[in-house]
């Protein structure tokens, strides 16, 4: 179906940052997949682990135990606030676990009257009929009415609204702590720290969608770890595989006392191939200097887009973002902009309505930020001209 509006370009090979074009010339790859390649492509310790697991077994069902699932779960437990995990295979099936935890545990509990999420404008969850509720945005969802009940919507960022929109319907509130796919726009530290305060004034669960920040790409493993507040389910995907599909809502027990046999589920989810490659991406992301690397070479890209901002004042409006997740707000023809960077071989994506949105892997080098910056100057002075 014709549901993309792809460029016209197709990859035959993907080696770290690089990627080749079947017009045979080489790209840098600053897309990321969207996110996703934290460690650029085909990077030899994830083949390798993914290559052997092919070689041992791929599916077997959650019907039985699945040693690579009990492992990368307790793994993020461990490194994060969680008690218990949910693995899926993409982002918006983490959401749909975490709306369901949500409406469960306030049932479980006693509160059958709490249904309702609470939602920031702007979000995106992702693409299924209840994940674009929770996005709440109207291009979304044009078309694909009646929209699912359950979910409001107040400015991101906005305290008193968020305080005023809560009801005794209100389960929980979702929020993203940058809004990726809407412009790269960061929330403040102090928004979310309110946000934790109403929750545990009127017993709501704070859920918090790390599925494009999540896994180093802020600087930090999570990027909640960033606001001073801890969640009580929190949705990965995206980073987690780098580029093999997997999806996972993390949760607290108390949280996900709901959530029995029977509950929820997936035939994929959580596959051994899944979880091979997901464990060692723990490892990678975990190991001394990782996360010291990637925000360096944050400061550095922001530092150079900064410089690029305060050069091209005409088409720059400004940069904003977190570690490796950045966006440059251009004044004009957003798409003819990332096209042009395109052909001068670097590639980008959009996000909002005019935002270049940056998420190259995490295993950038200078060099890598060096050449980014040198092609989006040359494309400035393009446009310039
Ligand atoms: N949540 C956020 C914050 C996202 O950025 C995305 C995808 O961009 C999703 C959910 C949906 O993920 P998926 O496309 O894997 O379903």
């Amino acid at each position: 179906m014709p549901t993309y509006g792809r460029a016209d370009i197709a990859f035959t090979k993907g080696e770290g940052v690089w990627l080749w074009g079947t017009d045979g010339r080489r790209y840098l790859d600053f897309a990321g997949g969207v996110a996703v390649n934290a460690f650029g492509h085909c990077y030899p310790p994830l083949v390798k682990v993914l290559q052997d697991q092919a070689a041992t077994l791929w599916h077997c069902s959650n019907l039985y135990r699945v040693e690579g699932q009990e492992r990368v779960a307790e793994r993020l437990c461990a490194l994060s606030f969680a008690d218990t995990v949910f693995f899926c295979n993409s982002g918006l099936e983490a959401n749909e676990c975490a709306i369901k935890v949500a409406r469960k545990y306030q049932h479980t509990i006693g509160n059958t009257e709490r249904y309702r999420v609470l939602c920031a404008k702007g979000a995106f969850h992702g693409r299924s009929l209840a994940t674009l509720a929770a996005g709440g945005q109207a291009k979304h969802l044009a078309g694909f009415e009646p929209m699912v009940d359950g979910f409001d919507h107040v400015p991101f960022g906005d305290l008193t609204a968020l305080a005023g929109a809560v009801t005794p319907q209100t389960a929980a509130i979702l929020l993203e702590v940058v809004q990726g796919e809407g412009g790269v726009v960061p929330g403040d530290p102090a928004y979310f720290r309110a946000a934790r305060d109403l929750a545990d004034r009127h017993g709501l669960l704070l859920m918090i969608d790390e599925v494009q920040t999540g896994l180093g790409r802020t600087g930090t493993l999570f990027a909640y770890e960033q606001t001073g507040v801890v969640p009580d389910v929190l949705t990965l995907a995206k980073g987690l595989g780098s580029g093999f599909p997997v999806g996972a809502c993390l949760a607290t027990a108390k949280a996900a006392q709901g959530m029995t046999p029977g509950s929820h589920g997936s035939t994929f989810g959580g596959n051994p191939l899944a979880m091979a490659v997901a464990d060692k991406v723990l490892d990678l992301m975990t190991a001394p200097g990782f996360l010291d690397h990637v925000q360096a070479m944050g400061h550095l890209f922001r530092k150079g887009l900064d410089d690029l901002a305060a050069r091209y004042p005409a088409s720059v409006i400004h940069i904003r973002g977190m570690g490796l997740l950045l966006g440059l707000e251009y004044k004009g023809d957003r798409a003819a902009f990332i096209s042009a960077l395109r052909r001068n071989g670097l590639l980008t994506v959009g996000a909002g309505d005019t935002v270049v949105r940056f998420a190259p892997p995490l295993i950038i080098t200078a060099a890598d930020v060096a050449k980014a910056l040198e092609i989006l100057a040359q494309t400035l002075d393009e446009v310039k001209e």
